[in-house]
């Protein structure tokens, strides 16, 4: 800090220093050697410290690299986080034109090591003098938009909306052996990681469940081995998300299933198997929690829920891939009943949503809660597709290295995440103008159209939800009667075919007597030459094998067939024409319809993830090459369960439409699963039901959702901009403060503040940007903090009054409106991407 911040000449002057030498490494000058003077009361790491050099080794340093090099290395990581210690060493000894080492590169990466601590320890000052280093701070108050309350304020409906999940991709490899043993250190001096133990502490609270085995009744020709297999894995002993509730509901099983891929890469040989992260709705990182060698446990969901309940409080949204079954699991948790008290709740995040059950939709969807906004809560998606690229460098990497790399990282995505609050208030805000004024006159003519009113579309919703809660599994009685018929089917049909076979052999037999070559074998009478003599030798032994086979399944079939009479009591065994039989087999059709149908429903969003996959930008090209072909696959498996659900479709009492491919692979086609469904026809006669009524409720959800986001902006912008002018005026009082008193803490806060002041020219210059949009309709003004003054209390009343408005001098100079559209352009291109596709999704049904 004295090197950067403070005189370097600043030295006693009664003690003279000697001159000495040492191997150097820097970047700019790519001198080799420096002489320094060294002063007997000073280490000679201060003293190198002093003239911009980081010494490698405490005592006897043989090297030092330049705080600057050092630098630029950090800086390069910040917008490059793949970017490696190796390549970096290359890049000097490229530069210095040395041949490289390993040396450079481990010498390079202690230095590094060395130069992070001691940024961290300037900043941990620079946040002392701002008031900013009570425990949990960050978490509570780095978002302004969330947090920084005005007084006389609309009460949000939700305090925050956070959103949690899992990743896999900066998992790091356990060693056995090898230098990185060696490297014990760990890396606790940061808030952004919840402590090993405190996660553990909700370890045993969810018992992993064992998947109950369904009977398995029709096997469907079509299935693909690799589907449906997955419940045998080693079960974990550890609950995940899903397994605190009561049942297996659809949702879980579909989760559990798209879990099991990444359950069979064996875990223990990653120590971190990744990461749990929490964000608010800003992409403002809560916390982070290591995964320690297991997939996504319930543990790590179960302490960031407490977290929040304890360090934020309030009312808060969650958003969570799994947050229908998460919810139950957190009910019968420890932490249940303060989260019930607390009133907050789950939901699915949007994109995901479509893959959950309709059911699950009608009640978790963020487009069907009121005060969600807009919000789709898809930000770790997006946190978690950049935070993608460490994990080349930090797979191999030591304990310590990794999390020092991964709090690096999310420091930066936080700081630019933060001077991007107002860019994102303005884009939500022009989207929800955009489509209340769109939505809002085709809303109208709809209700007019089909003569409803606002009130008919709530008794619409209510009966909508009424239906989905009351669908119900299968009928014990009734899958009892399928199994039955579908033994006693099997057992006519092998019946028939075997006799077929007993007698072409018998036949065969026959032949071979008369031409006198003796019945002790079996075997086909020859239909040709000698020639092929080997060739019928050996289609009589299939033959042979298949009668044994078609016996024996005969033989067990009669056996299931009377023990289901004994067990159930029938005494006399079901004629295909008894109204019983005739009854099972109608529902045996429906039942091989649903399964094709639900075979084609799984495969149609699982394109639709890859299609959505393809679309995020950082998608490295290998990872689309994969998923090109993925696709591919997908789609032939499309089609061939579009044959089968026809077939299934046909054989319907009455029959139903048959679909072709063209009609499938459309979007809009997932909005008609839950329709397809109702075999019983029940949704027939329900207004909600038809595809005009539901349209019109679409509709009115959407506007709905638009204008609660106007009021949220309204909320946040004017949260942001109260923010910015009292933050300055907390810099310019620490800096007055700080002046004489701690010249070199000066300098660091003052670099800080030049940040950050950036940061806050970018925010105020959107907040300008809103306000002078046509339709704007909120406050302009900044308001008065709902709380303590941001002021250290020591310097509170002292200059208060001296800032400058920099909210009007920063709309003056950075944003003239002609510069406006190229900053609208910055936005990035992912978040674009992400947002039309989920505005497409949005705009067909749920
Ligand atoms: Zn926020
Ligand atoms: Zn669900």
């Amino acid at each position: 800090m004295k090197w950067r911040y403070g005189d370097p000449s600043a030295h006693d002057p009664e003690v003279l220093p000697t001159e000495e030498e040492i191997t150097v490494i820097d970047i700019y000058s790519t001198a080799t050697k420096l002489s320094f003077k060294r002063f007997p009361s000073h280490s000679i790491a201060e003293d190198l410290a002093l003239n911009g050099y980081l010494a490698t080794a405490p005592l006897h340093p043989e090297l030092a690299i330049s705080f600057k090099t050092l630098e630029l290395f950090r800086s390069i990581r910040l917008f490059k986080a793949s970017f490696s210690t190796e390549a970096f060493a290359k890049l000097l000894c490229h530069m210095y034109t040395i041949p490289y080492r390993r040396f450079y590169r481990t010498a390079l990466a202690d230095a590094f090591d060395i130069y992070l601590t001691l940024l961290r320890d300037v900043k941990t000052q620079v946040m002392g003098a701002l008031g900013r280093d009570a425990p949990g701070w960050r978490a509570k108050n780095a978002c302004p938009a969330c947090n920084y309350k005005i007084v006389g304020e609309e009460p949000p409906t939700f305090n925050r909306m956070i959103v949690m999940d899992g990743n896999n991709s900066l998992k790091r490899v356990a060693t056995s052996g090898g230098r990185q043993q060696a490297d014990l250190r760990v890396f606790e001096d940061h808030d952004y990681f919840l402590p090993r133990d405190f996660v553990d502490q909700y370890a045993n609270e969810v018992k992993s469940r064992q998947v109950p085995r369904k009977p398995e009744l029709v096997e469907d020709p079509h299935a693909m081995p690799e589907a449906e297999s997955e419940d045998e894995a080693a079960p974990e002993a550890e609950g995940d998300p899903t397994d605190g509730a009561e049942q297996l509901g659809a949702c879980a099983s579909n989760w559990k299933a798209a879990a099991a891929d990444e359950k069979k890469r064996m875990w223990s040989i990653y120590d971190e198997s990744g990461i749990f992260a929490s964000a608010c709705r800003h992409s403002l990182i809560l916390w982070i929690a290591d995964m320690v060698r297991s997939g996504e446990l319930a543990k790590y969901g179960i302490a960031t829920t407490a977290k929040v309940l304890t360090e934020i409080g309030g009312k808060n949204m969650h958003g969570y891939d799994i947050g229908c079954e998460f919810l139950a699991t957190v009910n019968n948790s420890s932490i249940g009943e303060a989260f019930r008290d607390s009133g907050s709740c789950f939901c699915v995040n949007a994109f995901h949503g479509y893959s959950h059950s309709y059911t699950c939709q009608v009640k978790f969807h963020p487009l069907r809660i009121v005060g969600m906004g807009l919000e789709d809560l898809e930000t770790m998606e997006r946190i978690f597709s950049a935070s993608n690229q460490l994990a080349s460098i930090t797979r191999y990497a030591s304990p310590y290295r990794c999390r020092v790399l991964i709090a690096m990282f999310f420091e930066h995505w936080d700081s630019e995440k933060y001077s991007n609050i107002g860019l994102m208030l303005y884009n939500n805000y022009r989207q929800a103008l955009q489509i209340i004024e769109e939505k809002t006159p085709m809303l109208h003519e709809a209700m007019s159209a089909l003569q409803i009113t606002e009130a008919d579309l709530e008794k619409y919703r209510a009966e909508e939800r009424e239906y989905f809660s009351s669908l119900r599994d299968e009928d014990p009685e009734d899958l009892r009667d399928v199994l039955y018929v579908e033994a006693l089917r099997e057992l006519e049909e092998l019946r028939d075919t075997s006799a077929r076979y007993y007698d072409r052999t018998a036949r065969a037999a026959d032949a071979a007597a008369k031409a006198g070559s003796g019945p002790a074998l079996t075997f086909l009478t020859p239909t040709s030459g000698p020639t092929t003599y080997d060739a019928d030798l050996s289609a009589t032994r299939k033959l042979e094998t298949r009668r044994r086979y078609l016996r024996d399944r005969v033989d067990q079939l009669t056996a299931d067939v009377n023990e289901i009479e004994v067990r159930f009591g029938i005494e006399k065994r079901w004629e295909p024409m008894d109204e019983k039989y005739l009854k099972a087999v109608k529902y045996i059709a429906t039942r091989t319809y649903q399964r094709a149908l639900g075979r084609l429903q799984r495969l149609v969003i699982q394109r639709l993830f890859e299609l959505h996959k393809m679309n995020i930008a950082q998608t490295g090209y290998k990872a689309r090459t994969y998923i090109a072909k993925n696709l591919q696959r997908r789609c032939k498996a499309i089609r061939t369960a579009v044959k089968a659900y026809n077939a299934a479709a046909s054989a319907l009492d009455p029959p139903r439409e048959t679909i072709d491919w063209s009609t499938a692979s459309h979007y809009n086609f997932i909005e008609q699963f839950p329709f397809l469904q109702d075999t019983r026809n029940d949704l027939r006669e329900k207004s909600w039901a038809m595809p005009a009524g539901r349209e019109v409720m679409r509709l009115s959800e959407r506007v709905a959702r638009a204008h609660e986001e106007i009021k949220n902006v309204h909320r946040e912008l004017r949260r942001l901009q109260t923010w910015i002018r009292d933050e300055e005026q907390l810099f310019t009082a620490v800096l007055a403060d700080l002046k004489d008193k701690n010249p070199e803490l000066h300098g660091a806060v003052l670099e800080f503040w030049r940040r950050r002041k950036t940061a806050n020219a970018r925010n105020a210059a959107y907040i300008h940007a809103t306000h002078t949009l046509p339709g704007f309709s909120g406050i302009r003004e900044p308001g008065t903090h709902d709380g303590p003054s941001l002021l250290p209390s020591h310097l509170q009343g002292a200059a208060t009054s001296a800032a400058p408005d920099m909210l009007t001098e920063m709309a003056g100079i950075s944003v003239g409106d002609s510069e406006l559209p190229d900053l609208v352009e910055e936005e990035d291109e992912m978040d674009e991407q992400m947002t039309g596709l989920l505005e497409f999704m949005h705009t067909l049904a749920l």
